[in-house]
Protein backbone atom coordinates (compact mmCIF):
# COMPACT_ATOMS: atom_id res chain seq x y z
CA UNK A 1 0.00 0.00 0.00
CA UNK A 2 1.17 3.74 -0.83
CA UNK A 3 1.92 5.66 1.80
CA UNK A 4 0.78 8.58 -0.32
CA UNK A 5 -3.16 9.43 1.42
CA UNK A 6 -4.66 11.42 -1.74
CA UNK A 7 -4.17 7.73 -3.49
CA UNK A 8 -4.58 4.86 -1.10
CA UNK A 9 -8.00 6.58 0.90
CA UNK A 10 -10.45 6.30 -2.31
CA UNK A 11 -13.75 8.34 -1.30
CA UNK A 12 -15.83 5.55 -3.37
CA UNK A 13 -15.23 2.54 -3.28
CA UNK A 14 -15.57 1.99 -6.67
CA UNK A 15 -12.34 4.19 -7.32
CA UNK A 16 -9.44 2.61 -8.16
CA UNK A 17 -6.69 2.62 -6.06
CA UNK A 18 -3.41 4.08 -7.40
CA UNK A 19 -0.39 2.20 -6.34
CA UNK A 20 2.81 4.27 -5.81
CA UNK A 21 4.68 2.72 -8.93
CA UNK A 22 1.71 3.65 -11.32
CA UNK A 23 1.84 7.48 -10.02
CA UNK A 24 5.42 8.19 -10.10
CA UNK A 25 5.12 6.60 -13.64
CA UNK A 26 2.29 9.07 -14.56
CA UNK A 27 4.58 12.02 -12.58
CA UNK A 28 7.09 11.68 -14.40
CA UNK A 29 5.53 11.16 -17.89
CA UNK A 30 3.49 14.38 -17.13
CA UNK A 31 6.42 16.69 -15.99
CA UNK A 32 8.81 15.41 -18.76
CA UNK A 33 5.78 16.46 -21.16
CA UNK A 34 5.64 19.66 -20.11
CA UNK A 35 6.94 22.95 -21.81
CA UNK A 36 8.11 24.32 -19.08
CA UNK A 37 11.75 23.49 -17.31
CA UNK A 38 10.97 21.65 -14.12
CA UNK A 39 14.27 21.35 -11.18
CA UNK A 40 14.02 20.21 -8.16
CA UNK A 41 16.73 21.28 -5.23
CA UNK A 42 17.24 19.72 -2.19
CA UNK A 43 17.57 22.14 0.89
CA UNK A 44 21.34 22.09 0.41
CA UNK A 45 20.62 23.52 -3.14
CA UNK A 46 21.71 20.02 -4.96
CA UNK A 47 19.16 19.14 -8.11
CA UNK A 48 17.50 16.06 -7.39
CA UNK A 49 15.11 15.86 -10.25
CA UNK A 50 15.21 17.65 -13.42
CA UNK A 51 12.81 16.95 -16.37
CA UNK A 52 13.12 16.36 -20.24
CA UNK A 53 12.64 20.12 -21.09
CA UNK A 54 15.55 21.07 -19.56
CA UNK A 55 17.67 17.94 -20.75
CA UNK A 56 16.99 19.22 -24.20
CA UNK A 57 17.37 22.58 -23.75
CA UNK A 58 20.61 22.45 -21.90
CA UNK A 59 23.37 20.59 -23.71
CA UNK A 60 24.29 18.81 -20.38
CA UNK A 61 23.68 15.03 -19.30
CA UNK A 62 21.37 14.02 -16.48
CA UNK A 63 24.18 11.93 -14.84
CA UNK A 64 26.16 14.78 -14.64
CA UNK A 65 23.35 17.05 -12.98
CA UNK A 66 21.71 15.01 -10.37
CA UNK A 67 23.80 15.35 -7.19
CA UNK A 68 25.22 18.13 -8.19
CA UNK A 69 24.78 21.66 -6.41
CA UNK A 70 22.84 24.23 -9.02
CA UNK A 71 25.38 26.90 -8.83
CA UNK A 72 28.10 24.12 -10.36
CA UNK A 73 25.08 22.44 -13.26
CA UNK A 74 25.06 25.84 -13.95
CA UNK A 75 27.93 28.73 -13.05
CA UNK A 76 26.32 31.52 -15.29
CA UNK A 77 23.62 31.63 -12.19
CA UNK A 78 23.49 34.73 -9.97
CA UNK A 79 24.60 33.22 -7.03
CA UNK A 80 24.02 35.60 -4.53
CA UNK A 81 20.88 36.54 -5.40
CA UNK A 82 19.47 33.00 -5.95
CA UNK A 83 21.08 31.53 -2.82
CA UNK A 84 18.88 34.59 -0.95
CA UNK A 85 16.15 33.45 -3.10
CA UNK A 86 15.87 29.96 -2.22
CA UNK A 87 16.80 30.68 1.36
CA UNK A 88 14.19 32.41 1.60
CA UNK A 89 11.34 30.68 0.14
CA UNK A 90 12.32 27.45 2.20
CA UNK A 91 12.38 29.73 5.54
CA UNK A 92 8.99 31.42 5.04
CA UNK A 93 7.46 27.99 2.89
CA UNK A 94 5.90 30.61 0.34
CA UNK A 95 5.81 30.33 -3.02
CA UNK A 96 7.93 33.21 -4.79
CA UNK A 97 7.97 34.55 -8.27
CA UNK A 98 10.54 36.01 -10.75
CA UNK A 99 9.25 37.48 -14.07
CA UNK A 100 11.27 38.67 -17.40
CA UNK A 101 10.36 41.89 -16.62
CA UNK A 102 12.44 41.98 -13.42
CA UNK A 103 15.40 39.23 -14.66
CA UNK A 104 15.61 38.41 -18.21
CA UNK A 105 16.39 35.42 -17.73
CA UNK A 106 17.88 33.23 -14.79
CA UNK A 107 19.20 30.40 -16.76
CA UNK A 108 21.30 30.64 -20.20
CA UNK A 109 18.69 28.25 -22.29
CA UNK A 110 18.89 29.02 -26.20
CA UNK A 111 15.47 30.21 -28.22
CA UNK A 112 13.99 29.54 -31.11
CA UNK A 113 13.68 33.15 -32.25
CA UNK A 114 17.50 33.34 -33.10
CA UNK A 115 17.03 35.95 -35.76
CA UNK A 116 13.75 38.29 -34.78
CA UNK A 117 15.17 38.61 -30.72
CA UNK A 118 17.54 40.47 -29.46
CA UNK A 119 18.64 38.42 -26.91
CA UNK A 120 20.69 35.50 -27.24
CA UNK A 121 18.96 33.40 -24.43
CA UNK A 122 15.46 32.20 -23.89
CA UNK A 123 12.99 34.94 -21.56
CA UNK A 124 11.90 33.05 -18.06
CA UNK A 125 8.98 33.72 -15.92
CA UNK A 126 10.86 31.60 -12.79
CA UNK A 127 8.73 30.16 -9.96
CA UNK A 128 10.02 29.06 -6.83
CA UNK A 129 7.73 26.40 -4.79
CA UNK A 130 8.64 25.03 -1.30
CA UNK A 131 8.17 21.44 -1.23
CA UNK A 132 7.50 19.15 2.05
CA UNK A 133 7.70 15.77 1.63
CA UNK A 134 6.87 12.20 3.47
CA UNK A 135 10.27 12.14 5.16
CA UNK A 136 10.08 15.88 5.99
CA UNK A 137 12.67 16.57 3.81
CA UNK A 138 12.24 20.34 2.63
CA UNK A 139 12.85 20.86 -1.52
CA UNK A 140 12.27 23.61 -3.86
CA UNK A 141 11.04 23.46 -7.36
CA UNK A 142 11.95 25.61 -9.98
CA UNK A 143 9.43 26.48 -12.50
CA UNK A 144 11.12 27.47 -15.98
CA UNK A 145 8.70 28.93 -18.09
CA UNK A 146 9.54 30.11 -21.36
CA UNK A 147 8.35 34.11 -22.38
CA UNK A 148 10.63 34.76 -25.43
CA UNK A 149 7.46 34.84 -27.76
CA UNK A 150 5.88 37.30 -25.19
CA UNK A 151 8.72 39.15 -24.11
CA UNK A 152 9.23 39.54 -27.82
CA UNK A 153 6.22 41.52 -28.57
CA UNK A 154 6.49 42.90 -25.20
CA UNK A 155 9.54 45.11 -26.62
CA UNK A 156 8.25 45.69 -30.04
CA UNK A 157 5.19 46.76 -28.70
CA UNK A 158 7.48 49.09 -26.75
CA UNK A 159 9.74 50.16 -29.62
CA UNK A 160 6.83 51.15 -31.80
CA UNK A 161 4.67 53.42 -29.03
CA UNK A 162 8.07 54.88 -28.41
CA UNK A 163 8.36 55.50 -32.57
CA UNK A 164 5.31 56.87 -32.33
CA UNK A 165 5.24 58.85 -29.71
CA UNK A 166 8.18 60.34 -30.88
CA UNK A 167 6.29 60.97 -34.45
CA UNK A 168 3.83 63.29 -32.62
CA UNK A 169 6.23 65.39 -31.63
CA UNK A 170 7.69 65.96 -34.75
CA UNK A 171 6.74 68.70 -37.88
CA UNK A 172 6.43 66.16 -41.22
CA UNK A 173 8.15 68.73 -43.39
CA UNK A 174 11.01 70.01 -41.39
CA UNK A 175 11.62 67.44 -38.95
CA UNK A 176 11.68 69.43 -36.09
CA UNK A 177 9.20 70.30 -33.07
CA UNK A 178 5.66 70.43 -33.77
CA UNK A 179 3.86 73.59 -32.56
CA UNK A 180 1.83 71.37 -29.79
CA UNK A 181 5.10 69.94 -28.40
CA UNK A 182 7.34 73.29 -28.85
CA UNK A 183 4.08 74.70 -26.40
CA UNK A 184 4.14 71.61 -24.37
CA UNK A 185 7.58 72.60 -23.62
CA UNK A 186 7.00 75.98 -22.89
CA UNK A 187 4.84 75.28 -20.27
CA UNK A 188 7.11 73.21 -18.70
CA UNK A 189 10.17 75.36 -19.04
CA UNK A 190 8.17 78.32 -18.14
CA UNK A 191 6.96 76.25 -14.68
CA UNK A 192 10.14 75.29 -13.79
CA UNK A 193 11.82 78.93 -14.25
CA UNK A 194 9.33 80.54 -12.42
CA UNK A 195 9.90 77.64 -9.18
CA UNK A 196 13.56 77.97 -9.68
CA UNK A 197 13.23 81.72 -10.08
CA UNK A 198 15.57 81.14 -13.34
CA UNK A 199 15.70 83.14 -16.88
CA UNK A 200 13.44 82.31 -19.89
CA UNK A 201 13.84 83.66 -23.48
CA UNK A 202 12.11 83.07 -25.97
CA UNK A 203 12.27 84.28 -30.24
CA UNK A 204 9.61 83.66 -32.80
CA UNK A 205 10.51 84.52 -36.33
CA UNK A 206 8.82 84.24 -39.39
CA UNK A 207 10.54 84.33 -43.34
CA UNK A 208 9.87 87.69 -45.17
CA UNK A 209 7.84 87.62 -47.99
CA UNK A 210 7.20 83.64 -48.11
CA UNK A 211 4.59 84.00 -50.13
CA UNK A 212 6.11 85.94 -53.21
CA UNK A 213 8.81 83.16 -52.33
CA UNK A 214 6.07 80.40 -53.20
CA UNK A 215 5.06 82.43 -56.37
CA UNK A 216 8.38 82.40 -57.81
CA UNK A 217 9.35 79.42 -56.94
CA UNK A 218 6.74 77.10 -56.39
CA UNK A 219 5.53 75.28 -53.46
CA UNK A 220 8.01 72.48 -53.38
CA UNK A 221 10.66 75.43 -53.91
CA UNK A 222 8.98 76.48 -50.74
CA UNK A 223 9.18 73.45 -48.57
CA UNK A 224 12.96 73.29 -49.50
CA UNK A 225 13.33 77.07 -48.41
CA UNK A 226 11.24 75.76 -44.52
CA UNK A 227 13.25 72.25 -44.88
CA UNK A 228 17.07 74.67 -45.34
CA UNK A 229 15.77 77.10 -42.91
CA UNK A 230 15.27 74.77 -39.95
CA UNK A 231 18.46 73.35 -40.81
CA UNK A 232 20.27 76.26 -40.62
CA UNK A 233 18.65 77.49 -37.18
CA UNK A 234 18.83 74.00 -35.66
CA UNK A 235 22.75 73.74 -35.90
CA UNK A 236 22.60 77.13 -33.78
CA UNK A 237 21.54 75.79 -31.02
CA UNK A 238 22.28 74.61 -27.78
CA UNK A 239 20.90 71.16 -27.00
CA UNK A 240 19.08 72.53 -24.23
CA UNK A 241 16.85 74.98 -26.66
CA UNK A 242 13.49 73.88 -28.47
CA UNK A 243 12.72 74.74 -31.52
CA UNK A 244 9.67 74.49 -33.07
CA UNK A 245 7.76 74.53 -36.05
CA UNK A 246 4.87 77.27 -34.76
CA UNK A 247 2.95 77.69 -37.92
CA UNK A 248 3.51 77.86 -42.03
CA UNK A 249 6.79 79.72 -42.08
CA UNK A 250 7.08 80.77 -38.65
CA UNK A 251 9.23 79.67 -36.23
CA UNK A 252 10.20 79.59 -32.11
CA UNK A 253 12.81 78.98 -30.04
CA UNK A 254 12.74 78.23 -26.50
CA UNK A 255 15.55 79.36 -24.68
CA UNK A 256 16.32 77.89 -21.02
CA UNK A 257 18.66 80.06 -18.86
CA UNK A 258 18.86 82.84 -21.07
CA UNK A 259 18.05 86.63 -20.41
CA UNK A 260 17.32 88.86 -22.99
CA UNK A 261 21.56 89.94 -24.08
CA UNK A 262 21.99 86.15 -25.31
CA UNK A 263 18.78 85.73 -26.69
CA UNK A 264 19.08 88.92 -29.00
CA UNK A 265 22.61 87.96 -29.94
CA UNK A 266 21.36 84.45 -30.82
CA UNK A 267 18.52 86.25 -32.51
CA UNK A 268 21.03 88.87 -34.80
CA UNK A 269 22.93 85.53 -35.54
CA UNK A 270 19.99 83.77 -37.08
CA UNK A 271 18.99 86.80 -38.89
CA UNK A 272 23.05 87.12 -40.00
CA UNK A 273 23.27 83.55 -41.18
CA UNK A 274 19.78 83.16 -43.06
CA UNK A 275 20.42 86.72 -44.88
CA UNK A 276 24.05 85.30 -45.76
CA UNK A 277 22.91 81.94 -46.79
CA UNK A 278 22.17 81.34 -50.19
CA UNK A 279 20.08 78.49 -50.90
CA UNK A 280 19.57 76.83 -54.36
CA UNK A 281 16.80 74.88 -55.85
CA UNK A 282 16.55 73.76 -59.20
CA UNK A 283 19.82 75.26 -59.77
CA UNK A 284 18.31 78.75 -58.95
CA UNK A 285 19.73 80.51 -56.00
CA UNK A 286 17.19 81.70 -53.46
CA UNK A 287 17.65 84.39 -51.06
CA UNK A 288 15.81 84.42 -47.98
CA UNK A 289 15.35 86.70 -44.92
CA UNK A 290 13.57 86.34 -41.23
CA UNK A 291 12.43 89.05 -38.86
CA UNK A 292 12.41 87.88 -35.23
CA UNK A 293 11.29 88.97 -32.57
CA UNK A 294 12.48 88.09 -28.69
CA UNK A 295 11.00 88.07 -24.83
CA UNK A 296 12.38 87.50 -21.61
CA UNK A 297 10.47 86.18 -18.94
CA UNK A 298 9.92 88.90 -16.28
CA UNK A 299 8.12 88.91 -12.71
CA UNK A 300 4.99 90.49 -14.97
CA UNK A 301 3.24 86.96 -17.15
CA UNK A 302 1.20 85.02 -15.42
CA UNK A 303 0.82 82.69 -18.08
CA UNK A 304 3.11 81.51 -20.77
CA UNK A 305 0.92 82.37 -23.75
CA UNK A 306 1.81 86.18 -22.59
CA UNK A 307 5.45 85.41 -22.84
CA UNK A 308 4.35 84.21 -26.94
CA UNK A 309 2.34 87.25 -27.11
CA UNK A 310 5.21 90.01 -26.61
CA UNK A 311 8.31 88.01 -28.70
CA UNK A 312 5.34 87.83 -31.40
CA UNK A 313 4.32 91.79 -31.21
CA UNK A 314 8.13 92.12 -31.32
CA UNK A 315 8.09 90.18 -34.39
CA UNK A 316 5.30 92.17 -35.50
CA UNK A 317 7.63 95.57 -35.12
CA UNK A 318 10.41 94.04 -37.14
CA UNK A 319 7.96 93.36 -39.62
CA UNK A 320 6.51 96.53 -39.74
CA UNK A 321 10.03 98.50 -39.32
CA UNK A 322 11.26 96.58 -42.63
CA UNK A 323 12.23 92.85 -42.02
CA UNK A 324 15.19 91.57 -41.83
CA UNK A 325 15.95 92.40 -38.53
CA UNK A 326 15.38 91.63 -34.88
CA UNK A 327 13.46 93.37 -32.39
CA UNK A 328 12.66 92.73 -28.55
CA UNK A 329 9.61 92.99 -26.35
CA UNK A 330 9.95 96.18 -24.42
CA UNK A 331 11.39 94.99 -20.38
CA UNK A 332 8.56 94.84 -18.46
CA UNK A 333 9.34 96.36 -15.04
CA UNK A 334 7.24 95.20 -12.30
P1 LIG B 1 5.57 88.48 -44.34
O1 LIG B 1 6.92 88.94 -44.74
O2 LIG B 1 4.70 89.58 -43.88
O3 LIG B 1 5.62 87.37 -43.35
O4 LIG B 1 4.89 87.92 -45.64
P2 LIG B 1 4.67 86.44 -46.04
O5 LIG B 1 4.38 86.37 -47.50
O6 LIG B 1 5.80 85.60 -45.57
O7 LIG B 1 3.43 86.02 -45.17
P3 LIG B 1 2.03 85.50 -45.54
O8 LIG B 1 1.36 85.17 -44.25
O9 LIG B 1 1.29 86.49 -46.44
O10 LIG B 1 2.27 84.21 -46.37
C1 LIG B 1 2.75 83.04 -45.80
C2 LIG B 1 2.75 82.00 -46.87
O11 LIG B 1 3.36 80.79 -46.39
C3 LIG B 1 1.37 81.62 -47.31
C4 LIG B 1 1.35 80.12 -47.31
O12 LIG B 1 0.85 79.58 -48.50
C5 LIG B 1 2.80 79.76 -47.16
N1 LIG B 1 2.98 78.48 -46.46
C6 LIG B 1 2.49 78.11 -45.27
N2 LIG B 1 2.86 76.84 -44.98
C7 LIG B 1 3.61 76.41 -46.02
C8 LIG B 1 4.27 75.18 -46.32
O13 LIG B 1 4.27 74.21 -45.56
N3 LIG B 1 4.95 75.12 -47.49
C9 LIG B 1 4.98 76.16 -48.38
N4 LIG B 1 5.66 76.02 -49.49
N5 LIG B 1 4.35 77.31 -48.13
C10 LIG B 1 3.67 77.45 -46.98
MG1 LIG C 1 6.13 85.42 -43.51
MG1 LIG D 1 3.67 84.09 -41.16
Amino acid sequence: MSNNKLFTTPIDANVPVVNELVFEQINSQITDQLNTGVLVLDADFNIVLWNRFLQVHTDKITDNIIGKSIFTAFPELPQRWLSRKLSSVLQLNTPSFCSWQQRHHLFELPHTRPITTDSEFMAQNCTFLPIESDTRDRHICILIEDVTDACHYQMQLQKTLAEIAQISRIDGLTQIYNRRHWQDSLEQEYAKARRHDKKLSLIMLDLDHFKLLNDNYGHQGGDMVLIEVSALISALLRVEDTFGRYGGEEFAIILPETDSAGAMELAHRICRVIATTPLTYNSQVINVTVSLGVAQLSCNESNYEELITQADSALYQAKSQGRNQVCSAPELVS
